[in-house]
């Protein structure tokens, strides 16, 4: 009753949509919170057969789960805990982003300890004030990893930071501090294959700051990062159509009220359908009495009266007679289709696209459409 589907074409013509705009450099494609909500391993094989060279994750946990089902691509994860063991990392050839020289020392111990080699890319706060390694802690991180590197326990094949998107001017700060590390970096003696800065705002807005490799998740999926511009306008197609179908058809006179608290009352007599999906599912609550529709038989129909927990109701209106039990409801997709598109909903709730897609529960069953 509850289906995202995920068109993989869409995700392959993102990848190259991505790969064009970036003149052919590297794109590591970033599959946490479950791919943005499309699912993980559908995500991650769709970014690779696209022309992906790596998948990114937040946690260890995330990329250790892409592992155990199947995904054979480069992964890197760069989300660490102070007690983490990096040991199933190595042993599942995850590459671990590095922060901090606890974190270094963890690394090295393990790969010791398995007598292999770990593979860490550095990341370094440039200016955003989250995870990443601050400047003062450069110079001894970068000088360890290189005699981590000579003994042969590491090898650092990249680095990575991440913008704070305030604007034109402070991106290319950043991106100064950010050429800092990397000739550091070299200074220390590493040579760092993969080098990182834009996620899918400076991809499509900072020509300057895409080094050779740029680390998407959103534009990936389709969705624009930018309020004022759509997925259109940046040469995107979004990946995941949310449907539903109707389960449930009623006739009702005018003066009926519908759901919790009557605060939606019919005017006319219509007919209301029901639909089972709800704020358990990731529907918003708060879309309610906002103007929010869904389309159905190709049209728009407005979704009237509370949402619940499992189900909501639209008034299909003039499309009575026209529709039936089983018929299919798409709550957002790509609006070149004429669906509603998913920022209908983050713009009602005040939020970003990012957010109603990772809120997507797990009742909805992922499919792969081609
Ligand atoms: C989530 C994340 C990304 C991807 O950001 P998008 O805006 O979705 O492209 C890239 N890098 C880091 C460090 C992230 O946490």
């Amino acid at each position: 009753m509850r289906v995202a589907e995920v068109s993989i074409e869409a995700i392959h013509h993102n990848v190259r949509r991505i790969s064009e705009v970036t003149s052919g450099g590297q794109i590591i494609v970033v599959v946490k919170a479950c791919g943005y909500g499309h699912g993980a391993v559908i995500a991650a094989e769709a970014a690779m057969s696209g022309g992906a060279t790596m998948i990114a994750t937040a946690d260890l946990e995330e990329a250790l789960q892409l592992r155990d089902a199947g995904v054979t691509a480069p992964l890197l994860c760069w989300l660490h805990g102070p007690r983490v063991d990096f040991a199933p990392a190595i042993s599942a050839s995850i590459e671990v982003g590095v922060s901090r020289l606890s974190h270094l020392e963890a690394l090295a111990a393990a790969a010791k300890e398995l007598g292999t080699t770990a593979t860490l890319q550095f990341k370094v706060d440039t200016g955003l004030s989250r995870n990443g390694a601050a400047k003062e802690e450069w110079e001894t991180l970068f000088a360890r990893g290189a005699e981590l590197e000579r003994e042969g326990l590491v090898r650092v094949r990249g680095i990575f930071s991440h913008l704070a998107n305030a604007g034109e001017e402070a991106d290319h700060a950043q991106g100064e501090v950010f050429d800092e590390a990397v000739r550091m970096l070299r200074e220390a003696g590493s040579e760092p294959e993969m080098i990182h800065l834009a996620a899918s705002a400076a991809t499509f807005s900072r020509p300057k700051l895409h080094y050779n490799t740029v680390r998407v998740g959103l534009a990936a999926y389709g969705l624009s990062p930018f309020v004022e511009k759509t997925s259109a306008q940046l040469g995107l197609v979004p990946a995941m159509t949310l449907r539903s179908e109707i389960v449930a058809l009623r006739g009702v006179p005018a003066g009926t009220g519908v759901s919790y608290g009557f605060n939606h009352v019919c005017e006319v007599a219509t007919t209301l359908a029901l639909v089972p999906i709800g704020y358990a599912d990731g529907m918003p609550r708060a879309l309610n009495g906002n103007g929010a529709w869904v389309t159905i038989a190709g049209e728009p129909r407005p979704i009237v009266g509370r949402i619940g927990m499992d189900q909501f109701i639209v008034d299909v209106g003039p499309l009575a007679g026209r529709v039936e039990l089983g018929e299919p409801v798409v709550l957002f997709g790509d609006p070149e289709r004429g669906y509603p598109a998913i920022e209908v909903w983050s713009r009602l709730m005040r939020t970003i696209n990012y957010e109603i897609l990772v809120g997507i529960g797990p009742r909805v069953i992922r499919q792969a459409a081609e």
